[in-house]
């Protein structure tokens, strides 16, 4: 018998886990993903970033992270951090850089969808993703009771403009009950679920809603949740002369963009150069035109 070649199939370096969520409201974050990741495979994930993901970075971007801060690589103490590392679920080059590392290491091709990178065209990142790490207890309590359990941080909460969970009424937190401290998005211990200082489980069972502000915050998360839905849908991109011309719009209807400005309280210089396409709007500023115009 001749000896047939046996065809292995390519294998992926990091565990293949599946993003959570993916095309609905509740999808995953990427720093949520690569930390499960590194959990699966029992480190740290620091260990992961410092020692797997940073030396396939380039240089310059190393040292510029290296200098932000962030000491993975030298200090795992637990606050370690840099001021940039909350952009890799965003829309600029950092989330870029690790979409597609993790893509390499992983073998998937979806990760895009665990970050805001199909906006780039039309979203500054001004003020969009908060560096502070907020949650919902409640979520987590009962993703924890879930029947596959799986603990994890959505999307929905990076969100600078998002005060509230919706699901339950309350407002999410930034500070841990037990060690009083405040959490960066992305640290060396990072865990969902978990503080990152102080290890102890952040969820907790639901007894009442306390939510007052129901206008503008639920606004916001209805309107974030759509756009973190539609962010693998890839055949609806948003455009930028599709934004232009519906910007245009709206400056008709409101009259002229002094009128326009006013109503949405923004220089009118600012408004202008999102007309002239010199800049764009940031994720607060569309919330505010869709909020008036809707
Ligand atoms: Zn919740
Ligand atoms: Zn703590």
């Amino acid at each position: 018998m001749e000896d047939e070649e046996i065809k292995i199939p390519k294998r992926s370096y990091l565990n293949n886990l599946q993003p959570i969520g993916v095309g609905t409201e509740k999808v995953e974050s990427l720093t949520s993903y690569i930390a499960r990741v590194a959990e699966s495979h029992s480190l740290y994930t620091g260990k992961l970033v410092a020692l797997l993901l940073l030396p396939h970075m380039n240089k310059e971007k190393q040292l510029s992270q290296f200098s932000g801060g962030f000491q993975f690589k030298n200090s795992f103490n637990n606050t370690s951090y840099d001021s940039n590392f909350y952009n890799i679920n965003g829309l600029t080059i950092t989330a870029e850089e690790y979409v597609t590392i993790m893509q390499d290491f992983t073998l998937r091709c979806d990760l895009s969808f665990l970050t805001m990178l199909k906006y780039s065209e039309v979203i500054v990142n001004y003020k969009l993703l908060s560096s502070k790490f907020r949650w919902c207890p409640y979520c987590y309590e009962e993703m924890a009771v879930s029947k596959n359990k799986e603990i994890y941080n959505p999307l929905l909460w990076h969100f600078n403009d998002l005060n509230i969970c919706k699901v339950h009424d309350n407002y999410l937190e930034d500070t841990c009950p037990y060690c009083f401290n405040k959490m960066f998005a992305f640290t060396n211990k990072f865990k969902p679920g978990f503080c990152s200082i102080c290890g102890n489980w952040l969820g907790r069972e639901h007894v009442a809603r306390c939510v007052d502000d129901l206008g503008w915050q639920y606004f916001i998360s209805e309107s974030l949740s759509e756009f973190v839905r539609q962010s693998s849908n890839v055949e609806n991109l948003p455009k930028q002369d599709i934004f232009i011309n519906n910007l245009k719009k709206i400056v008709k209807q409101a009259g002229s963009i002094n009128l326009l400005a006013n109503y949405i309280e923004i220089p009118k210089n600012t408004v202008g150069t999102w007309v002239n396409k010199n800049n764009f709007p940031s994720f607060n500023s569309i919330l505010k035109l869709c909020y008036i115009w809707t």
